[in-house]
């Protein structure tokens, strides 16, 4: 790495003087509780705070057109956030150094019950190197780490010499319609860096995500004529069967793809949700199931869609009350595809640099079988789209947290970064 031994040094002293006020940063956002679709107020802070330091200010609404019309735009459902994106952009007085985007979201998954948690999930209580909370790690300690990195330039009379996009987005845990918008909108930049908690490595391949329903509905009667009656709920765990063989099946298609076969279980069927029947002495007339399942990289959303159908309908066909009442699968958030990320990339190699002078350790990759944003810039920006951040527990289950000692290393070898694939100037318009 070219960066001056001595600016390095100075800009890891920056984040240490910094690192007390973007802890109260992150807990703020904790703070906000921004489930699907509440992210307005979250969304007005961010832009007060990137506002405040200088950047020229945008906000994107989403086009519903514009993401239906895109292979990769997530299906539009009632409870889609209709939260603005929020960007902030940073321009050089010389445009010398490479472009950035710095990506995060805002958006978090619902905490679900609160008698499982240690501490409410929104009130951000710190245990010796933790942060709880809800969205702690996933990910409003990157959501900081962008601006803070950047912020620790501006500390010591630097900027980075080149256009720096901050890109706050919503729907990066239902749709990714958010990022997809960001794209559709037309920003660029010649690499992207998105710090979601991957335990201080980089991401190399993701799983593509789609998100279904399936909906059998029967016959009511009263529990004494069962025989008569068709019980919704039943056939739907009928169903669920099926779909975990079609997981299987996809599984056991891992052989030869690099960066999964060596994974005991790549592709997860998750039946997340389930909803169903009307009175406990009436046979269910219905029942609906929220699926979500993982494809390979190269795998087009449509094509595991028409695989997902036919699996449905097939299986239908051999089941006597299926049969006569098809279940209906609907496809209602994720309809991504997944990356993997090109080795050999500039971009790489200077984020392996600031890795190690931040963190003393070799900067890793590894496969990670969920949605990621970054997907959209690998494939249609097709750019270097870097995935990297702190190390975490339990996101998306109970007691999240987030190691603030992490933290600090991952904004250290962001700011690091910055300032390499950038360059720097003095401060000043
Ligand atoms: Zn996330």
């Amino acid at each position: 790495m070219a960066l001056d031994p001595a600016l390095a040094d100075r800009i890891a002293a920056s984040v240490e003087r910094g690192f007390a006020d973007q802890v109260a940063h992150i807990q703020a956002l904790v703070r906000f509780g921004s489930v699907r679709g509440a992210e307005h107020t979250i969304q007005d802070h961010v832009f007060r705070c990137l506002r405040d330091r200088g950047y020229a200010m945008e906000r994107v609404r989403m086009d519903h057109a514009a993401i239906a019309a895109h292979p990769g735009g997530g299906r539009i459902a009632p409870d889609h956030s209709d939260a603005p994106i929020v960007v902030g952009i940073h321009r050089p007085r010389h445009e010398t150094g490479r472009s950035l985007i710095l990506q995060a979201h805002v958006d978090v998954v619902p905490p679900g019950p609160l008698d499982l948690w240690s501490h409410p999930p929104f009130d951000p209580v710190i245990r010796g190197d933790w942060m709880y909370g809800r969205g702690a790690a996933d990910m409003k300690a990157g959501h900081a780490a962008n601006l803070f990195a950047l912020g620790a330039l501006t500390r010591i009379g630097l900027q980075p010499a080149a256009t720096v996009t901050v890109q706050s987005v919503v729907e990066e845990e239902s749709t990714g319609n958010g990022a997809l918008m960001t794209h559709l909108h037309g920003y660029r930049a010649d690499a992207v860096l998105i710090p979601e908690p991957e335990d201080e490595k980089l991401v190399r391949a993701n799983t593509g995500v789609l998100w279904f329903t399936v909906e059998v509905r029967g016959t009511p009667v009263h529990v004494r004529e069962m025989g008569a009656g068709a019980n919704a709920i039943d056939a739907a765990y009928r169903v669920i069967g099926a779909l975990r063989e079609l997981e299987e099946s996809w599984n056991a298609r891992k052989a030869g793809r690099r960066h999964f076969e060596g994974e005991a279980h790549p592709i997860n069927l998750n039946v997340g949700r389930i909803e169903g029947g009307d009175w406990a002495s009436s046979v269910p007339a219905w029942c609906r199931i929220a699926c979500r399942i993982a494809i390979y990289p190269g795998i087009g959303a449509a094509d595991a869609a028409r695989e997902i159908e036919a699996t449905v309908s097939d299986f239908a066909r051999t089941d006597p009350f299926l049969a006569k009442t098809p279940p209906v699968v609907a496809f209602n958030g994720f309809f991504s595809e997944g990356y993997e990320l090109e080795e050999g990339s500039e971009a790489e190699a200077v984020l392996a640099a600031a890795h190690k002078r931040a963190t003393g350790t070799d900067l890793q990759s590894f496969m990670s079988p969920s949605y990621l944003d970054t997907r959209v810039h690998a494939l249609y920006d097709r750019v270097p789209a870097l995935c990297y951040g702190p190390i975490s527990e339990n996101i998306h289950g109970f007691d999240e947290r987030v190691s603030l000692a992490s933290v600090k290393r991952i904004t250290t070898a962001m700011a690091l970064f910055v300032a390499e694939w950038c360059g720097t100037e003095a401060l000043g318009r």
